[in-house]
C-alpha cells in the first residue's frame, strides 16, 4: 500500500463508522476479535441494495434461488475435500508466538505471487530476505503448519462445520432439482447466504472477513452442453476485459474482446463458461462497479484447484487497496457430484436420452456481497466534500424528509410524506434535527439520493423542494407527484431541473 492509499483507507474506515455503515471488529465493546463486523443502518441498506440487484440479475438469466443449512456433518466436508485441502500455510513468531499466514507475509514485503509457492519454497524465501514478525520483529519457528480454515462446531454430540462457502450445500440436493425443474438440464439455481473461514490473521476491513455474505450461482451442464451454449447468441458480441496468463507473463495489460472472440480463439474453453462471465460481469455493473475498474485475470496454472478446468477472477480496482479479487469463474468439471456420489448412499447420475448414465458438470460464479458492498463506499467517496456519490439506483437511501420547522402543521405533513415514500418502496428517512443545511451534510456524507423539505409554502400551495445531493440543485414540484418524479430522476437519469420549477 501506498502512503496515499494508506490515508485514503483510514478516512474511509472514519467515514464508514461516523455514518453508520460498518463497525469493527465486533465486539467492540469487549474490545474486537479479528474478521467480524455489524453493519449499521446505512450499511444494511447499501447491502441489501446490492444483494437486490445481483438477484434481480440471477432472476433475468433464469437462475432460481434455494436456501440451504449453513452446519453440514463432517462426512460432507471429508466428501467435498475441504476437510483435507482448504488450508492456509500457518508460520509462528518464536518470540510472541502470534501466527501469521506465510504467503501473505511474503506478498506484503515482496512483489511475488506466493500462492502456489512449495512449504520448502517458502520457508527459504522467508530465511533469505530476513522477513521477521510484524507484530514484535522477531524472527520464526522455521516450521510451516497446515491450518484449516474450517469453523467447527458440534451437533448432538457430533462433528460438525459451518460451510466455508455456499457451492457444496447447493449442490447436494442435486436429485431434487432434477426432478423439479422436469428431468432437464442445465438446472441454474443460486444461494445467498452466509459461510465462516477461520482466517489466520484477518486483515484489509470486510474484505477478508470470518464470517461473510456469500452469493453464488451453480449451474448443471453436460460437457456437451457447454460447447452448444442456448444463450450464447445473444450475448455473443458483448465485450469482456479479459487478461489471459499468457498476457500476464509477458506484462501486456487486458484487453476488451468480444465473447465470441475469446472462444473462437480459444481464451476460454466453451461457450457456457464465456456466459458465465459475461453473467457475472452483468452482476458487478448491475451493483454499480463501473466497467473501466473491472478486470478478469486468468488463474496461472500453479493457483488452480485440482479439479478446476477453466479459473478465471473477476477484480475490482479499489482506492485503498488496489486491484482486489470479488468473484471467480469456475467450470468444476464432475468434480463435485463424482465425489458425493462416492461418499453418500446416493447416485447422482442421471439417464439421458440413450439411457446412458451421466454425471453433470458444474460452472459456478462464486463470490460475495461484502467486497462490493465495500468495493461501492471506497469508489464512490469523495473525502474533500466529505459526500458518497453512490450511484442512484443503489443509493443507500432514495430520499431524507424534512419538516423546514418543527412548527405549526410542517412535521406533521412531513411524517404523513415520509409514510407515503415508504409505502411506494422507497428507501427514505425523516430527519428533523438541526438546521437545514446540518441536514443536508449528513445526508450527503451517507449517500442519500435525495433532501425533500416541507416548508410554509407547502402548506399553501402543496408543493415542496427537492435537492439533489451531487449538484446541489433545488427544484420545486407538487407533492401529488412526488413518486412519479422521484421515481424518474431515479431510475430514467433525467435531470432534476427537467422536473420542476427552479429554486432561487
Ligand atoms: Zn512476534
Amino acid at each position: 500500500m501506498t502512503a496515499d492509499s494508506e490515508r485514503f483507507a483510514n478516512e474511509l474506515d472514519q467515514h464508514l463508522v461516523r455514518n453508520g455503515f460498518i463497525w469493527g471488529p465486533e465486539p467492540e465493546i469487549y474490545n474486537g476479535l479479528a474478521g467480524f463486523y455489524t453493519y449499521g443502518p446505512m450499511g444494511k441498506l447499501l447491502k441489501n441494495k446490492l444483494e437486490g440487484e445481483m438477484r434481480d440479475v440471477f432472476k433475468q438469466h433464469m437462475f432460481s434461488e434455494v436456501e440451504a443449512p449453513i452446519i453440514m456433518p463432517r462426512t460432507v466436508w471429508k466428501a467435498s475435500g475441504h476437510l483435507d485441502t482448504f488450508v492456509d500455510p500457518m508460520i509462528l513468531c518464536s518470540q510472541c508466538e502470534g501466527s501469521f499466514r506465510a504467503d501473505k507475509l511474503i506478498e506484503e514485503n515482496h512483489d511475488v505471487v506466493a500462492d502456489g509457492m512449495s512449504d520448502e519454497e517458502l520457508l527459504t524465501f522467508i530465511a533469505d530476505r530476513d522477513i521477521t514478525c510484524p507484530a514484535c520483529g522477531g524472527t520464526f519457528d522455521m516450521e510451516i503448519h497446515d491450518y484449516n480454515l474450517m469453523m467447527q462446531t458440534e451437533v448432538g454430540g457430533n462433528e460438525a462445520y459451518n460451510r466455508p462457502e455456499t457451492a457444496t450445500t447447493t449442490y447436494l440436493p442435486f436429485k431434487r432439482y432434477w426432478r423439479f425443474f422436469r428431468k432437464k438440464l442445465p438446472i441454474k439455481v443460486f444461494q445467498i447466504g452466509k459461510a465462516f473461514r477461520n482466517e489466520i490473521s484477518p486483515r484489509q476491513h470486510v474484505l477478508r472477513g470470518r464470517e461473510f455474505t456469500q452469493a453464488e450461482g451453480q449451474i448443471f451442464v453436460t460437457e456437451e452442453m457447454k460447447h452448444d451454449w442456448d444463450e450464447y447468441e445473444d450475448i455473443k458480441d458483448e465485450k469482456l476485459p479479459l487478461w489471459p496468463a499468457d498476457y500476464q507473463e509477458r506484462g501486456a495489460d487486458p484487453e476488451w474482446m468480444t465473447v465470441e472472440e475469446a472462444v473462437e480463439n480459444g481464451v476460454v474453453t466453451s461457450q457456457a463458461y464465456a456466459w458465465c462471465l459475461y453473467v457475472a460481469f452483468d452482476l458487478f455493473t448491475s451493483a454499480g462497479v463501473p466497467e473501466g475498474r473491472i478486470r478478469y485475470r486468468e488463474h496461472q496454472e500453479d493457483e488452480m484447484a485440482h479439479y478446476a478446468r477453466d479459473a478465471w477472477d473477476l477484480e475490482i480496482e479499489l482506492n485503498s487497496f488496489g486491484w482486489v479479487e470479488c468473484c471467480g469463474v469456475h467450470d468444476r468439471g464432475d468434480y463435485d457430484l463424482s465425489q458425493h456420489s462416492e461418499h453418500s448412499p446416493e447416485d447422482l447420475t442421471f439417464k439421458d436420452n440413450q439411457g446412458n448414465e451421466v454425471m453433470p458438470h458444474i460452472l459456478e460464479i462464486a463470490f460475495g456481497t461484502d467486497r462490493p458492498t465495500f468495493a461501492v463506499l471506497d469508489m464512490f467517496y469523495n473525502p474533500e466534500e466529505d459526500r458518497l456519490e453512490i450511484p442512484n439506483h443503489i443509493a443507500p437511501l432514495d430520499v431524507a424528509v424534512f419538516p423546514l420547522m418543527t412548527k405549526d402543521d410542517l412535521p406533521d405533513v412531513a411524517r404523513n410524506l415520509y409514510q407515503r415514500l415508504h409505502r411506494h418502496r422507497f428507501d427514505v428517512e425523516y430527519d428533523d434535527s438541526g438546521s437545514i443545511g446540518k441536514r443536508y451534510a449528513r445526508n450527503d456524507a451517507k449517500g442519500t439520493a435525495l433532501c425533500v423539505t416541507v416548508d410554509f409554502d407547502t402548506l399553501e400551495d402543496d408543493t415542496v423542494t427537492i435537492r439533489d445531493r451531487d449538484t446541489t440543485e433545488q427544484v420545486r414540484v407538487r407533492m401529488a407527484e412526488l413518486e412519479e418524479t422521484i421515481q424518474e430522476y431515479l431510475y430514467s437519469g433525467t435531470a432534476l431541473s427537467e422536473l420542476g420549477e427552479p429554486v432561487e
